[in-house]
């Protein structure tokens, strides 16, 4: 019913639009469908699209004050909550300044799978486990999280998932104040975040945070390639295809709930760390675009872009999700009092923190050499510490610095000795090209340990190790006398 009235109101702004080049008292050319409050919600005998201070309403508004004309036409909507029905048209609204001002795409029509939430505004009650939602009545749920005591709800969203109904609840109490916000001039410690894939963050005090890759490790990817072949193979509008569907999208919900719960353990701790953080200021929707497509000017052929080697990183890129991490990043440090600088992300890894020497040929790959004093370190500490220096730079900021006699100077890496964890796929498979090909070289042998079970927990290596050490041993290795 919802959709019905969603749709019907876009239909109807979108009539209203072109109505403005019409003359007469009808609102469609075609038809020539004489002007009532049921055909468009401008003009007509009662419409009115002034309010009585003498000010336009804005269109949201015209459309709410018709809703009880289309109520009268319509008996059904009288099973849905009025709030529900105006949230219903502000939704719709939302869509359209969105297209207006924030260059987002126009508002579409919905069908069955593109709408499935609605928010109440009043009315709603929680007792236990059970929630009361006008029109549907007491309905039993897993109450996650007890609202605190003198707080107020002030709208509750309906949505559905793959996996069921969830609902979430605003509340609001008044007389808790806002949390203080540390100034510019009281900061005295700030951490640079560089956002990468080896590592998710790498932090300027040289500390790194692991990308556990939800979505793009090898396991996840074959089941997502098995769960999609299945969908497909089906025959279209079928009950089977159906179920295959809800399969594949609850496979996609469970990354997406563990990539969520890890990025807000490493925003805490990321916050944790100092009284400010600085940020790149990244335009990640620009990272992961596609190729521009290549002609043959004299065949008119496609010519290959290198799109497709692109994609994986796209890919990376996007289950990396650094944009929703930055968010929970902002969120949590607004909550502790803490500010989150923003840094033009120009430069940042190409400059010598040393010297501030800048010069493309300063990184290769993972290594960083300056070619004007000779500095080494990891490329991507690097940028970590540069963007701290440039927010320090622009902000002003007076940094106390830590003087830590007692502690061993932190271990430097060679140039020679840059962890080789994150290993391309590509570089995998020119390692194995370039070894002696009699399948002793290390990379081979490592494909040849025993699973233990479909389960096996990657976070329990305990045995897992321990067989290794034993393998490597050269008088254990059972293959020995054979190679
Ligand atoms: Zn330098």
């Amino acid at each position: 019913m919802l959709r019905a009235n969603y749709n019907w109101s876009l239909s109807d702004r979108i009539d209203s639009y072109y109505q403005r080049y019409i003359c007469g008292d009808y609102c469609d050319l075609r038809t020539k469908v004489v002007i009532t409050p049921l055909t468009c919600s401008l003009g007509g005998a009662t419409g009115n699209p002034w309010s009585n201070k003498g000010k336009k309403k804005s269109p949201v508004n015209i459309q709410i004050t018709e809703l009880p004309k289309l109520k009268q036409a319509r008996p059904w909507y009288d099973e849905i909550d009025s709030t529900v029905l105006q949230q219903n048209l502000r939704r719709l609204d939302n869509a359209y300044n969105n297209f207006f001002q924030q260059n987002r795409g126009f508002p579409k029509f919905k069908n069955r799978s593109t709408f499935r939430s609605f928010t109440y505004a009043t009315g709603v009650k929680i007792k236990g486990n059970k929630i009361y939602l006008p029109k549907l009545g007491w309905v039993k749920f897993y109450n996650s999280r007890p609202i605190p005591d003198g707080f107020k709800i002030k709208s509750v969203t309906v949505r559905k998932k793959s996996n069921g109904y969830y609902v979430s609840v605003r509340i609001e109490d008044k007389s808790i104040s806002t949390f203080p916000i540390k100034k510019l001039e009281e900061i005295t410690t700030i951490t640079g975040l560089d956002m990468g894939l080896g590592k998710l963050v790498y932090c300027s005090d040289s500390s790194a945070i692991d990308n556990p890759k939800f979505a793009t490790n090898k396991t996840t990817k074959r089941l997502q390639k098995i769960r999609q072949r299945r969908v497909s193979r089906k025959k279209k509008r079928s009950n089977n295809r159906r179920k295959a569907q809800q399969r594949l999208s609850r496979l996609s919900h469970r990354i997406t709930v563990k990539r969520e719960a890890y990025q807000w353990q490493t925003a805490k701790k990321i916050v944790s760390k100092s009284d400010a953080i600085a940020i790149e200021d990244l335009q990640i929707s620009n990272m992961i675009k596609r190729c521009k497509p290549k002609y043959d000017e004299n065949t008119g052929r496609f010519l290959k872009n290198g799109q497709s080697a692109k994609r994986a990183l796209n890919r990376l890129i996007a289950d990396a999700s650094w944009y929703s991490l930055t968010q929970k990043i902002e969120y949590m440090a607004a909550k502790s009092g803490k500010i989150v600088l923003k840094v033009n992300p120009r430069h940042t890894s190409q400059e010598c923190s040393v010297c501030h020497h800048i010069d493309p040929d300063n990184r290769e790959g993972e290594k960083f050499l300056c070619t004007n004093c000779g500095h080494v370190d990891d490329a991507n500490f690097q940028a970590g510490i540069n963007i701290k220096n440039k927010a320090i730079n622009h902000y002003g900021l007076n940094i106390v610095k830590k003087v830590r006699r007692d502690l061993p100077k932190p271990k430097q890496l060679t140039l020679f000795e840059t962890p080789t964890s994150e290993l391309t796929e590509n570089k995998r498979r020119k390692r194995l090209r370039d070894a002696p090909s009699h399948g002793a070289s290390p990379i081979n042998q490592e494909k040849h340990y025993p699973r233990k079970s479909k389960r096996d927990v990657p976070g329990n290596l305990k045995e897992y190790t321990f067989q290794l050490s034993l393998f490597n041993q050269e008088n254990n290795h059972p293959d020995r006398d054979s190679l």
